[in-house]
């Protein structure tokens, strides 16, 4: 079954994308980010060895990961596709992604690529709360809570940020991205795979069709 990348950096929305992708298609996600904070939050020793670099916003060793996404593969239907959101970051770990996807009868059929200028991506990370109760997203300076650091959905006082949206973090985390994830772009154009560029600069649900059409080669009803 297929299998498909979104890259991009961070912030760019391809988690809010993804999550649409796959209830569109129903198909699997797998986030390493969020693989990674549930392992720091079971408190596994992968979850704590992951934690300094996740807070300082440096990629997390690529054996940490692979494991993560192994063990996530295995579990996966043969049935349905898959969507990667987040991995690889980095040419090593593609080249670990290939080999675990064939061990599947899978391969990489195509790369969306979602772009968008780098004071935007800032704006929208560090502008990043949630809700610690009921998980909602807000942005300081997209979408506001109607009363400051309130929690529209539940009422709840106290809006967290993500350790990794502060200022600095989130400057280092685009710096990684271009050094070390960006030049994937280029690999996978090499390995004659097909890379589609998507502005990501735009309304979700333009966005989301230009991704529907790219993942699938038509648009969904
Ligand atoms: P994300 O939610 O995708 O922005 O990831 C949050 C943090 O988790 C990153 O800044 C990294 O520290 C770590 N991380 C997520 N995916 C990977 C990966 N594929 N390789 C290394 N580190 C990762």
């Amino acid at each position: 079954m297929a299998a498909v990348i979104l890259l991009g950096p961070p912030g760019v929305g391809k988690g809010t994308q993804g999550v649409l992708l796959a209830d569109a298609l129903g198909w699997e996600r797998i986030v390493t980010g969020d693989l990674l904070r549930a392992a720091r939050r079971a408190g596994t020793e992968l979850g704590e060895k992951a934690r300094a670099y996740m807070d300082a916003g440096e990629l997390v060793p690529d054996e940490l990961v692979v494991a993560l996404v192994e063990e996530r593969l295995a579990k996966t239907s043969g049935e349905t596709g898959v969507i990667f959101d987040g991995f690889p970051r980095n040419v090593a770990q593609a080249g670990e992604l290939e080999a675990a996807l064939d061990r599947h009868d899978r391969r990489v059929d195509r790369v969306l690529l979602l772009e968008a200028p780098d004071n935007v991506l800032e704006k929208r990370l560090t502008g990043r709360r949630s809700c610690p109760e009921c998980g909602a997203v807000y942005n300081v300076y997209f979408n506001p809570p109607e009363r400051e650091d309130v929690c529209d959905r539940c009422g709840r006082d106290g809006l967290v940020q993500r350790e990794d949206d502060r200022p600095e973090t989130v400057r280092h985390r685009l710096q990684v991205y271009r050094g070390e994830t960006e030049p994937l772009v280029r690999y996978y154009e090499e390995a004659e795979a097909e890379v589609i560029r998507i502005d990501g600069d735009r309304a979700v649900d333009e966005i989301q069709e230009d991704v529907q059409v790219a993942a699938v080669g038509e648009p969904i009803s």
